[in-house]
C-alpha cells in the first residue's frame, strides 16, 4: 500500500514484536533507492529520534549497497549530513521528535512517517498537535504518502485508534491447518492448563481443532489481508503478537500469568502484546463509602508483617503539612500506615522541624522487628524555597523535592535534576501515571494483586480526598487527552499517596528478594533456637553421662 497511488494514508495498529521498525526502514529504502522524495520521519521525542536514528537507521543506510552510495554518513569529511538531517539525489530524510514543534514548521515533506504516534505529547508547545502540523507540510504532494504506526493506548484518546477508524480495517485471516478456515487470531480462543503457559494451544474457531506454535509459520505464509470495510485512501492493518514469528503463544502466556498479579500492568500487555486499545475504568467511579467498610484491624503503632518497604509522601499548605505514610508488599499490595497532618505556618521553621522527627518514625512490625521511612517526596509546588532549604543535605536520608508533570506518558519518577543556588536534586514526577496506577489499585476490592489496605483509624474525609478525582476526556487543540479532574476541593489524601507512591519508584526496591532475605533470617534464627536447644540436650546428655 505503501507504493500504491490509490492509497494516501496508511495505518497500523500493532502490538510490539511484529517487525514495525523493520517496515519503516523498508519504506525508507524504497523512497530512497527508487523515488527520491522529501521524507519526515516523526518519533514521539527528539531524544528517540537520535536514537531511532542511530541505532535502526544507520545500520541500514551502511548496510545495504543500494543506500550506502547515496547517503553519506555523518561521519566523513564532506558530508553535509547529520544525525537528524541526511541528504541523497533527488531527495532528503529528516527526523524530528512530536515534542520539538519548531522542527515541523519548516520544509515540505512528500513521505511522512509518523512512529509511535500514541506516545506523542498531545500539543507541540503552543502551536498545536504535531501530527496535524506534520500533515500541513505534505499539502502541496498530490502523492503524498502518511503512515502513521502504533501501539494502542486508551480508549477514546488513542490516536492510532482515531486513525484506524477511518481505514478500510484490514486484519490477517490464517487458514486452520485442520479444516482450511480462515480466521482472525485472537486472544480469546487461546488456551492453556491453569498455571501452565507450556501447555498453551490455539483452538480453531470453525472446527475446534487444536492449532499447534508448530502450525504458526505455515500458517503465516498462506495467510492474506482482508478489509473489513471499503477503502477510501486509508488503509488500515491491525496485527497482535500472537502472529508473531519472533514471539510463541507459550510465552505470551507467561507473560499474561505474570501481569495478572498486577492490575497496572495489565494495560500494558493489552496494548503491547495484544495490540488493541484499553477499555479500562474511565467510565467507574470509586465509591468513597465502599472504601470505608474496607478499613482493616491495624494502625500504625503495629503494622502487619507484610509490609517490606515503607516510604513517605509530604503535600506543603499555607499552615500544614500533611504527610502520608504507605508500607508496599509483593504482587502490589499496599498498606497505608498513618496519615498525619503537621500544623504550623509553612513560612517559619517550626513545623519543618516537626516534619524532620515525624520522618524519623519507626514502625513496629507484628514480628516485633521495627521498620523505618526509607525514601520521603515532598511536592516543591507550594513554598519552593522552603522545600529546597528543607530537602538540603538529606539525600542521605532519602528526602527529595519533586515537581508534579501531568502530562500523560510520564515516568512515576523521573530523573532529578539540580535546581537553585544549592543544586537541590529536584525530581519530575508523573502525576497521571500515578494516579492511573492508584485508580487501578483502587478497583480492587479483596486482597489479591493491587489490593490497598486501609488502617483503622482513617476517616470519611481521607477517602473523600482518596476519590476526589475523576478521568474524564477533553479535548485539547484539537487532540483529545485524558485528565484527572477535582470533583471536591481537597484532595490531599489523593497527592500524598501519589508523592509516597513516587518515593517508592525512586527506591525501586527489589521486594521479592526483601522478602526472600526476611524469610532467610527468620529460618536462620528457628535453625539456631533449634541448634542451641541441641546443644543443651547434648551438653545435658554428656552431663548426665558423665555423672553416671
Ligand atoms: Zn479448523
Amino acid at each position: 500500500m505503501i507504493a500504491d497511488r490509490s492509497i494516501e494514508v496508511v495505518v497500523f495498529s500493532k502490538s510490539s514484536q511484529v517487525g514495525a521498525t523493520e517496515i519503516i526502514n523498508n519504506i525508507i529504502g524504497y523512497y530512497v533507492a527508487q523515488d527520491p522524495s522529501p521524507i519526515l520521519v516523526l518519533q514521539p521525542t527528539l531524544e528517540m529520534a537520535r536514537t531511532w536514528s542511530k541505532d535502526r537507521l544507520a545500520p541500514m543506510l551502511r548496510a545495504s549497497p543500494a543506500l550506502a552510495d547515496k547517503v553519506k554518513e555523518p561521519r566523513s569529511k564532506d558530508s553535509e549530513n547529520t544525525v537528524l538531517h541526511k541528504k541523497f539525489p533527488g531527495g532528503n530524510l529528516s527526523v524530528v521528535g512530536a515534542n520539538s514543534a519548531s522542527s515541523l514548521a519548516s520544509r515540505p515533506v512528500r513521505i511522512l512517517l509518523c512512529d509511535e504516534v500514541d506516545r506523542y505529547p498531545s500539543s507541540a508547545g503552543s502551536e498545536g498537535d504535531s501530527i496535524q502540523l506534520a500533515i500541513k507540510r505534505t499539502q502541496t504532494f498530490w502523492n503524498r504518502k502518511i503512515l502513521m504506526a502504533s501501539t494502542p493506548t486508551i480508549d477514546g484518546v488513542s490516536r492510532i485508534q482515531a486513525a484506524w477508524e477511518t481505514s478500510d480495517k484490514r486484519y490477517y485471516l490464517v487458514p486452520c491447518p485442520h479444516c482450511n478456515e480462515k480466521q482472525r487470531l485472537e486472544w480469546k480462543h487461546l488456551h492453556w492448563d491453569e498455571g501452565k503457559p507450556e501447555s498453551a494451544y490455539y483452538a480453531c474457531q470453525h472446527c475446534g481443532g487444536v492449532i499447534e506454535e508448530k502450525h504458526k509459520i505455515k500458517m503465516l505464509e498462506d495467510g492474506e489481508w482482508q478489509a473489513t470495510e471499503e477503502t477510501n485512501k486509508v488503509a488500515g492493518f491491525h496485527i497482535s503478537e500472537l502472529y508473531s514469528p519472533w514471539s510463541t503463544w507459550e510465552s505470551m502466556v507467561a507473560t499474561f500469568l505474570e501481569v495478572k498479579k498486577h492490575p497496572e500492568q495489565l494495560k500494558t500487555f493489552i496494548n503491547t502484546a495484544l495490540g488493541e486499545v484499553w477499555l479500562g475504568d474511565q467510565a467507574e467511579k470509586i465509591e468513597s463509602h465502599e472504601l470505608l467498610s474496607r478499613r482493616e484491624n491495624y494502625d500504625s503503632s503495629l503494622i502487619p508483617n507484610d509490609v517490606l518497604v515503607v516510604t513517605a509522601g509530604c503535600d506543603v499548605q499555607k499552615d500544614r503539612i500533611e504527610v502520608q505514610v504507605i508500607g508496599y508488599a509483593l504482587e502490589s499490595q499496599s498498606y497505608v500506615i498513618e496519615y498525619a497532618t503537621l500544623w504550623g505556618e509553612t513560612a517559619y521553621k517550626d513545623v519543618w522541624d516537626s516534619l524532620d522527627e515525624f520522618l524519623k518514625s519507626q514502625y513496629k512490625k507484628e514480628d516485633g522487628s521495627m521498620i523505618k521511612i526509607a525514601c520521603t517526596c515532598i511536592d516543591s509546588g507550594y513554598q519552593t524555597q522552603s522545600v529546597y532549604d528543607f530537602c538540603l543535605g538529606k539525600i542521605g536520608r532519602r528526602i527529595f523535592a519533586i515537581k508534579g508533570v501531568s502530562t500523560a506518558g510520564n515516568l512515576i519518577a523521573g530523573r532529578a535534576t539540580r535546581v537553585g543556588k544549592q543544586r537541590v536534586p529536584l525530581i519530575p514526577v508523573g502525576t497521571d501515571t500515578a494516579k492511573e496506577v492508584i485508580f487501578s489499585w483502587l478497583q480492587v476490592d479483596e486482597p489479591s494483586p493491587g489490593f490497598i489496605h486501609f488502617p483503622s483509624d482513617v476517616d470519611e474525609e481521607y477517602f473523600e480526598q482518596l476519590t476526589s478525582e475523576k478521568r474524564m476526556v477533553t479535548f485539547s487543540k484539537g487532540h483529545k487527552k485524558l485528565v484527572f479532574k477535582k470533583i471536591r476541593d481537597r484532595n490531599e489524601a489523593l497527592d500524598t499517596f501519589v508523592y509516597s507512591l513516587a518515593a517508592f519508584h525512586v527506591l525501586q526496591p527489589n521486594l521479592e528478594k526483601i522478602a526472600n532475605m526476611k524469610q532467610q533470617t527468620t529460618e536462620e534464627k528457628t535453625k539456631k533456637q533449634k541448634t542451641s536447644g541441641l546443644q543443651k540436650q547434648i551438653r545435658r546428655n554428656s552431663f548426665v553421662n558423665s555423672w553416671k
